[in-house]
């Protein structure tokens, strides 16, 4: 018996270690950076790579960092500080996206941008459905700093407009080829398409709110926290 409970116990340890391993070579495989001086390097070799801090470049814009919260679908703080970072043209894009809603009397609420590599895999063992959170063995566009889960809000209220459903619903009501929905709340999410796929950015089917910047191929993923980007 206790030969038995030692050797699943070690099974399990195998396992584990295996586990963790697998992450480390994922992110060997993937050559995700995770030291802030080779980030900085290659962002001083190629000034597009620079991460650009979103309320610094758009003053204007209204953030509700969720992971940097308990209020996710994790139910953890996941972030330590409040922060939206991008790419310096998703950046760019974004500014151009902002002052053509305050126009309309509208403006951007960003839910998350650049996503340390870290916290992509901490969502997959909480979530291990990739059709709403990305595979560790891919990483995801948000690591690239080169896509952003938005909304739009009105700029008298505060408010965000009407959409089909609350961030990160990981249900098929989130698609954007849902359409049993009032008309007004087709139109919020036709407006918020039509605007980001106009200004560099392109959709995916399955969540109405997340954006990837056109080229993201060009950027490496990176696991660097919020405060060495500061
Ligand atoms: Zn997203």
């Amino acid at each position: 018996m206790s030969v038995k409970f030692t050797g699943s116990f070690l099974l399990a340890m195998l396992l584990f270690s295996c586990q963790e391993k697998n992450y480390k070579s994922y992110e060997y495989e993937l050559g995700v950076i995770s030291n802030p001086r080779i980030y900085k390097m290659l962002a001083e070799d190629s000034p597009e790579k620079q991460m650009v801090d979103l309320k610094e470049l758009i003053p204007g814009i209204v953030l509700d960092i969720r992971y940097a919260t308990k209020n996710n679908f994790t139910g953890n703080r996941i972030y330590l500080l409040e922060k939206a970072y991008l790419r310096l043209p998703a950046a760019k894009a974004l500014k151009r996206i902002e002052a053509k809603l305050n126009k309309q009397g509208l403006g951007l609420k960003i839910f998350d941008a650049y996503r340390p590599y870290a916290a992509t895999v901490k969502f997959y063992e909480v979530y291990p459905d990739t059709n709403f959170v990305a595979a560790p063995w891919k990483g995801s566009k948000h690591n690239r700093g080169c896509a952003v889960d938005l909304t739009i809000i009105d700029l008298k209220t505060g408010k965000e407009l009407p959409m089909p459903t609350p961030f990160d619903d990981f249900t098929e009501k989130a698609a954007h080829s849902y359409t049993d929905l009032p008309k007004n709340i087709i139109n919020n999410r036709k407006l918020l398409r039509d605007i980001m796929t106009q200004n560099g950015f392109t959709s995916i089917p399955n969540e109405w709110w997340h954006y990837d910047f056109v080229g993201w191929e060009n950027y490496e993923l990176l696991d660097i926290s919020f405060s060495d980007l500061k």
